[in-house]
């Protein structure tokens, strides 16, 4: 079975008034083709630290990751965000939607960073608005959007230039219940269709059926219950 993510013996210490503290300590964990991961534990517990180091935002203290079998540590700047743009795609809390970007603008923005053809791009994009529910909505700026929409346009975006990974930080926290399970059934979906390894920050127990696994984030590593 191929894994898309992998992180392996991850280590990472902050600064802390003067003290070094470990957030993660040796922290292993192998994402398959076409599996969502949901991640839980207390806040605090270096749940964005570790969403950070698997999605090259932050280089870990010690430790590899590898994305789509390719490890992330000794590339360069250009080459860290090359693969940003062509291998992760990343989901937040709330969606960071560009303010001056219409919702169809904001995709073909991001294919054509990733030099994707345009006609590719305006084809996919319909696409992906389409599977969103937003196909109307094409023509909207994020300030007119319900928190859904702008949510799913979020996805949509993360997901336009096809990535091998996909991480969500708490994806439905600004959503009411029903609009947040609909949300993670699009990631899930989204995610066993065209194979991606994803892993999902959540608090909301609700979601857990929707996803192939649940790990805890405790004492710097991730554990099954
Ligand atoms: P979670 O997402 O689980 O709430 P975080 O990964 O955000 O946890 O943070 C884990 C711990 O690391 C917290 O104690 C936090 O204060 C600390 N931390 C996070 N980012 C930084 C940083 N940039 N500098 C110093 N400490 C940090
Ligand atoms: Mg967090």
């Amino acid at each position: 079975m191929k894994h898309r993510l992998i992180l392996q013996n991850i280590t990472h210490t902050f600064e802390d008034g003067g003290m070094q503290r470990t957030v993660l300590d040796q922290l292993n964990v192998q994402v398959a083709e076409g599996e969502l991961v949901a991640v839980m534990g207390p806040s605090g517990s270096g749940k964005s630290t570790f969403l950070s180091i698997a999605g090259a935002l932050l280089e870990p203290t010690g430790g590899e990751v590898y994305v789509d079998g390719e490890a992330i540590s000794g590339k360069n700047g250009q080459e860290l965000a090359a693969m940003r743009l062509h291998k992760l795609g990343f989901i937040f809390q709330s969606a960071h939607l560009i303010p001056y970007l219409k919702v169809e603008e904001q995709l073909l923005f991001v294919a054509r960073l990733g030099g994707m053809d345009r006609m590719k791009a305006a084809g996919r994009s319909r696409d992906m608005l389409h599977k969103l529910g937003l196909s109307h909505r094409g023509s909207a700026y994020p300030e007119k959007l319900s928190g859904g929409e702008r949510q799913r346009a979020a996805i949509a975006r993360a997901l336009m230039n096809d990535p091998a990974v996909l991480l969500a930080d708490e994806p439905t926290a600004s959503l009411d219940a029903s609009r947040g399970m609909d949300v993670v059934r699009l990631i899930a979906g989204e995610v066993k269709q065209s194979g991606k390894s994803a892993v999902m920050v959540t608090h909301d127990e609700r979601v857990v059926p929707l996803c192939d696994r649940v790990l805890y984030l405790t004492n710097g590593g991730l554990a099954e219950k």
